[in-house]
């Protein structure tokens, strides 16, 4: 006869920052595995002759007083603050971040397109009464509370380029705090240059001192009474007799399972889920985001750490300076640079290599090709979810089932959502204050 499953209280899937949350939070009783060779997820550093580039920009902008004390505790003296240098490059020129405030600078012509479309969308007939009803989708919310220049010069083609579908297939769910909504003083005031830079919910971070966003999920990992089990897959979930068979070829007895890995792996993974759930589940769609790390000669460049690309010409949608931000992330006389593109397909290597030198050259951040030492492709498949009709429905769907298996979900990933580092390391917390 063969011997009983090891039992396990809780099971958490995926040793990203919600993994290493729900652990830290359970503080016990708890198995934590990890797919990959170590822990981080999304917040790996990868070093190379020392530069250290994290997947693409990883700052952390915190808001909850439990999780800034949790910062400094485990990294005392170990984190530096940033105050955010963050712009937009169209029409030849950079404005600061966001854009709908800075305005001043473009084309005059394009400001005025900006300025009165915002002013026909705030003042024009039914202003008022359209912007207090729900908007149907993210381009009639632009539209109502933005007005249609800033609709067409930026918030259509970027963010077009960034979720990789039109603006009307998104919903407004995932806005919240990430789309800055002025007041029609602080647009004219931006248009004529007079406009702080503190707009936003990022208007400084904290980051690591040394060694990449990495540091911190080593401090955090440091307090785990148990340690992640790298290498280690979930293979299969069986609700029925709560066993979840690993790669190692261990079958694990468990009470809960908490999940932070893709919501839609997830569904595949636990057996006999019903077919409106499977099918809720291959409808959860995402963007792949396919990035360049580049580490380059310092040429004097414009002193951005981060900056939007509207403008399809580039093909990028963002290119970022993570050493621009944080001097200690490449050698002295060098510069890192992260280059951003958006597909549902990765793009290939070759392609993106040349569309991120080009990017960097014309913004001015390398004087020329031959000053890139060397560039580095990398893809994140899953990397934006996107909030499509679908997608709120479908998420309820597989969420509702798998909760009803005992199986929660959390983070980023395991949520299947667009949030943040903050966010994973709260819903990993609240995922162990539930089963507590
Ligand atoms: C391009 C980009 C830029 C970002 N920039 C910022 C930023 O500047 N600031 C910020 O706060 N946030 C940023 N984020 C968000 C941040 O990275 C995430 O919110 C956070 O890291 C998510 O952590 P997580 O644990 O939820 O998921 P993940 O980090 O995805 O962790 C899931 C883990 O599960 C593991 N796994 C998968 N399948 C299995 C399996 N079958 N068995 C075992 N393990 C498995 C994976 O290997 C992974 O380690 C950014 C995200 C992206 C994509």
């Amino acid at each position: 006869m063969n011997p009983a499953p090891p039992n396990y209280d809780v099971l958490v899937l995926g040793a990203g920052l919600a993994g290493i949350s729900t652990a830290l939070a359970l503080g016990g009783g708890y198995r934590l595995v990890e797919r990959e060779s170590r822990p981080g997820g999304l917040c790996r550093t990868e070093v190379r002759d020392g530069f250290a580039f994290d997947a693409t920009g990883h700052w952390l902008h915190l808001r909850d007083p439990d999780v800034r004390a949790l910062a400094q505790e485990v990294l005392p003296d170990g984190w530096v603050t940033v105050q955010r240098r963050a712009s937009i490059w169209s029409h030849g020129v950079f404005t600061r971040y966001p854009y709908q405030v800075n305005t001043h600078g473009l084309p005059p012509a394009v400001v005025a397109e900006n300025v009165l479309g915002f002013i026909a969308a705030h003042l024009g007939e039914g202003g008022r009464a359209l912007r207090e009803r729900l908007p149907q989708d993210f381009s009639e919310f632009v539209l109502r509370h933005l007005g249609e220049g800033i609709a067409r010069n930026f918030m259509f083609p970027y963010n077009e380029k960034l979720w990789t579908v039109p603006a009307s297939e998104l919903t407004i769910e995932w806005m919240g705090r990430f789309v800055p909504r002025p007041t029609l003083e602080q647009v004219v005031r931006g248009a004529l240059g007079l406009e702080g830079d503190g707009d936003g919910y990022n208007a400084t971070f904290l980051y690591p001192r040394q060694g990449g966003i990495e540091t911190f999920v080593r401090a955090l990992t440091a307090r785990l009474p148990r340690a992640p089990e790298c290498g280690v897959r979930a293979l299969s979930i069986d609700p029925v007799r709560k066993v979840a068979r690993l790669s190692t070829g261990e079958e694990v007895r468990y009470r809960a399972v908490v999940s932070s890995i893709p919501l839609p792996e997830m569904a595949e993974l636990v057996q006999g889920a019903p077919p409106h759930v499977r099918e809720a589940a291959r409808s959860l769609r995402a963007a792949t985001v396919t990035y360049v790390n580049v580490a380059a000669r310092d040429v004097g460049g414009p002193p951005w750490h981060w900056v939007y690309l509207p403008e399809a010409r580039l093909r990028p949608y963002r290119v970022g300076s993570a050493s621009a931000a944080v001097p200690s992330l490449a050698p002295e006389g060098f510069r890192s640079f992260y280059v951003e593109m958006s597909g549902r397909d990765p793009v290939p290597p070759a392609e993106a290599e040349r569309a991120a030198i080009e990017a960097l050259a014309t913004l001015g951040m390398i004087a020329s090709p031959s000053d890139v030492r060397f560039a580095e492709v990398r893809t994140i498949p899953g990397a934006y979810v996107i909030h499509d009709r679908a997608y709120g429905p479908a998420r309820q769907t597989v969420c509702r089932w798998l909760a009803e298996h005992d199986v929660l979900v959390a983070g980023r990933s395991g949520s299947w959502e667009y949030s943040s580092m903050e966010d994973a390391l709260l819903g990993g917390r609240e995922a162990a204050r539930r089963l507590k």
